[in-house]
């Protein structure tokens, strides 16, 4: 048909829409656009939504995606679009299929909706009675899974049921022919909640629309603001104010890693970072989240472009940006003008605070007023974060926005459990999730169980869950982690078949089951760490993944990480882990090179006894600590501020590279478990460090030789599909790099899309692990 179709492989496009598309002209508009770009597929309604399948060129598909939201018909209103890239399945010409009547009617609870074009446009009309109202929504926007008590989901189940309506709302919600017809938190400045600023006594200073110009005020001044949005608390602070930053960082003991930015509008956010259609499609969806973009560079900026305090994201390429998406939020940014700082409102990793009371408790150090409201947040949801990553989306949070829409399991692939099944995540960036039939519910991120606040949310997300979906479950499952309060508490649970699954085949499955493909498949598992079955900690991992069994069959060689936990926090220890593997008792003379020089004597003392006695120095296959290595090994970093912050380094030294050299990553043997030998990497990078090659040239060529590496164990075992999963692949160079090297060697790759590569993923592919694996204890009596 056009140049397109030539360069572009076909595939499949799975699309579920959620919103007003129903009886409105949808399906036949999806079939003429479908139509006119050539594509096969279909559209059926059910009644949980829309399914749109379309096959066809992939650059093709991109743009459908792009006009369906585009061109979509006047009375129409997308809610929620989930987008799922497949493999091509050889569909017939494009049709409008018959509507599913059948099966169960399953009850969604929707996700928090950005406020809709109707909505914003009454708020910015001073005829209009909700002109300038923080709490404007309709049936298409606004509030849900942050005020849904219980289903079902009715005014008096939600926490609007405090608000009695006046008798023009309730007119509106009676009214099948009015927009609010059963908008359940419908309300207006007359019967609805209201906003006040508060002092850090907690005593309101303003109310209304006052309270809303006076916190502006105290922003465009340098104060930090704590405002509370949808899914709980946000820090606001004057971007482009360095002082007033800093400040926040302090105050947050968040020292480097990198703040989100909240813009007035999209035409603001082009006047600093790259956008591309699918971002500025991301940006204005009615989910809302945080997106990565690529900064401008000086060149590229136009003069008028607001100025970005450094220290919002401090040697990063990248904007973590965000656009209004409640009432509220477009309110301040209307009065302010200029882009602001909207971190979540918390201390460091603990859960983002939800209640006023709270929240003066927990962030009195930090902010300097606080901006609040009578309308409570049942549960917490911060911001999702999505980055766009070979021309789709990958979500690298799942929270506001996506939580709790589920992830459908294909049934021919995994049949549907008759009982309920709880799967527990892991330890860092924890998410739980619920499968109910064949639907796995994805719970909001939680975060890292390390804190009292965040155990607290663990336990009321689990409980939550199970009264919101009326699942009792009658399987558990967990990572094999003994440690993680996430097992210890699936192993106090009542009643319930309890099953351990491996923490990076976890990672693998829940990979498969979001592609939607079934095993035979190769899985990569690269992360941080995760408990190995042999009692080592993984993280550079490779599985086969057949119908009845999964056997790691390759992994990175084994090193040391001296001070095990505090290993995590500081690359010097995993370079020097490495080094003594290569080099014995030499290592510790080698003042010469960066690494070792980053310790004081006493402390390599110290080092010296723990690798050579063996004590608290445990092994790793982690390619996350081999990241942290190579950071130490060049001199980038020694210490990490957040976790992750070496392997970024790496990431953006080589921006601006192109060069594929790569450095040797051999197999040092023949049968499995194989094993990847990093020894003569590290030796060709000391080699160019000492001859003065570019910290950026060195990271490429370390990334390009781990691309190759996979390649060549894909080789070795021949399966056609193999998955790409774990933190390490949230790595944009990496995932491009490997997809496009396994490809030219004739291999499907996947990766990830709607759930995390991260271990906010775990969830998901643990709930397929349970339905794959038998049990590994008896159930408990009762
Ligand atoms: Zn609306
Ligand atoms: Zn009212
Ligand atoms: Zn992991």
């Amino acid at each position: 048909m056009n140049a397109c179709k030539a360069q572009s492989p076909t595939v499949r496009l799975k699309l579920t829409v959620r919103g007003a598309v129903q009886g409105v002209g949808f399906r036949p508009f999806v079939f003429r656009l479908a139509e006119e770009l050539g594509l096969a597929g279909g559209v059926n309604n059910s009644p949980a939504g829309l399914f749109i399948e379309a096959e066809g060129p992939r650059a093709i598909l991109e743009n459908f995606l792009v006009r369906l939201e585009a061109e979509k018909p006047p009375r129409s209103f997308i809610q929620s679009l989930e987008a799922a890239w497949l493999d091509a399945a050889g569909l017939p010409p494009f049709a409008i299929l018959p509507s599913a009547t059948g099966g169960r009617k399953t009850a969604l609870v929707m996700p928090d909706l950005a406020t809709c074009p109707d909505c914003l446009r009454e708020l910015g009309d001073p005829a209009n009675r909700r002109h300038l109202y923080a709490f404007t929504n309709c049936t298409h926007c606004g509030p849900r899974f942050s005020i849904i008590e219980s289903l079902p989901y009715d005014r008096a189940n939600t926490t609007m049921k405090q608000f009695a309506m006046c008798p023009q709302c309730q007119a509106e919600y009676d009214d099948p022919r009015d927009r609010r017809f059963h908008a359940q938190p419908n309300a207006c400045p007359a019967c609805g909640p209201h906003l006040e600023l508060w002092n850090p006594a907690g005593e309101a200073l303003f109310a209304n629309h006052q309270a809303l110009l006076a916190a502006a005020q105290a922003i465009r001044r340098g104060r930090i603001v704590a405002v509370k949005g949808v899914g709980g608390f946000h820090l606001w602070a004057d971007a482009r104010n360095e002082a007033a930053v800093r400040r926040l960082r302090a105050r947050k003991h968040r020292e480097e890693k990198p703040l989100a930015l909240m813009f007035p509008s999209l035409a603001d956010v082009q006047s600093v970072c790259e956008v591309s259609p699918l971002e500025a499609r991301l940006l204005g969806s009615s989910a809302g989240p945080l997106v990565l973009l690529r900064r401008l560079r000086p060149a590229e900026t136009p003069a008028s472009a607001f100025p970005i305090a450094g220290s919002v994201a401090p040697g990063n390429p990248n904007l973590g940006v965000l656009l209004p998406s409640n009432p509220l939020h477009h309110l301040l940014l209307t009065a302010l003008q200029f882009p602001v700082v909207a971190t979540s409102g918390n201390l460091s990793d603990e859960p983002i605070c939800i209640d006023e009371h709270e929240a003066r408790e927990r962030l009195g150090g930090i902010a300097d007023m606080f901006l609040v409201h009578d309308r409570p947040i049942v549960r917490h949801a911060d911001d999702s974060i999505v980055r766009v990553m070979l021309g789709r989306e990958m979500m690298l949070r799942r929270a506001r926005g996506y939580a709790p829409l589920p992830i459908t399991l294909n049934p021919q692939l995994w049949p549907p459990p008759a009982r309920p099944v709880l799967a527990v995540g892991a330890h860092l960036k924890n998410t739980i999730a619920l499968a109910v039939g064949g639907e796995v519910f994805l719970s909001q991120h939680i975060g890292d169980l390390d804190t009292e606040a965040a155990r607290h949310a663990f336990h009321r997300v689990v409980a939550d869950f199970e009264q919101l979906f009326e699942a009792r479950p009658a399987t558990v499952a967990m990572d094999l982690h003994p440690d993680y309060l996430s097992t210890k508490f699936a192993g106090e649970m009542k009643n319930v078949r309890l099953t351990g699954v491996q923490h990076h085949l976890a990672h693998v499955l829940s990979c498969m089951a979001e592609n939607e493909i079934g095993p035979p498949a190769l899985g990569v598992a690269w992360d941080g760490t995760g408990l190995g079955l042999d009692g080592t900690i993984w993280g550079g991992e490779f599985f086969v993944v057949t119908q009845d069994s999964s056997e790691r069959v390759a992994h990175l060689r084994p090193f040391r990480l001296p001070g095990g936990d505090q290993a995590m926090r500081e690359p010097r220890r995993a370079a020097l882990g490495l080094l003594y593997e290569m080099l014995g008792d030499a290592v510790f003379t080698r003042t010469d090179l960066p690494t070792v020089a980053a310790f004081t004597q006493t402390e390599l003392a110290a080092l010296k006894t723990m690798v050579k006695k063996n004590l608290n120095a445990p092994l790793t296959s982690s390619a996350g600590r081999l990241f942290d290595a190579v950071a130490s090994l060049t001199g980038q970093r020694q210490k990490m501020r957040f976790e992750g912050q070496a392997a970024m380094d790496l990431e953006f030294a080589l921006a601006d590279v192109k060069t594929d050299d790569a450095y040797p990553l051999p197999l040092l043997n023949k049968h499995p478990p194989l094993v990847l030998n990093w020894a003569p990497t590290i030796a060709a990078l000391q080699a160019d460090l000492w001859a003065g090659v570019p910290a950026g040239v060195i990271s490429a060529k370390f990334h390009n030789g781990l691309a190759g590496a996979i390649v060549q164990v894909a080789r070795h075992f021949g399966l056609n599909r193999v998955v790409l999963s774990g933190g390490c692949f949230q790595n944009r160079y990496l995932t491009e790099r490997t997809v496009a090297g396994l490809r030219a060697a004739q291999f499907q790759p996947y990766w990830h899309q709607r759930v995390p590569a991260n271990d906010g993923g775990i969830a998901l592919g643990q709930i397929v692990g349970a339905l794959r694996a038998p049990a590994i204890s008896p159930p408990q009596p009762t």
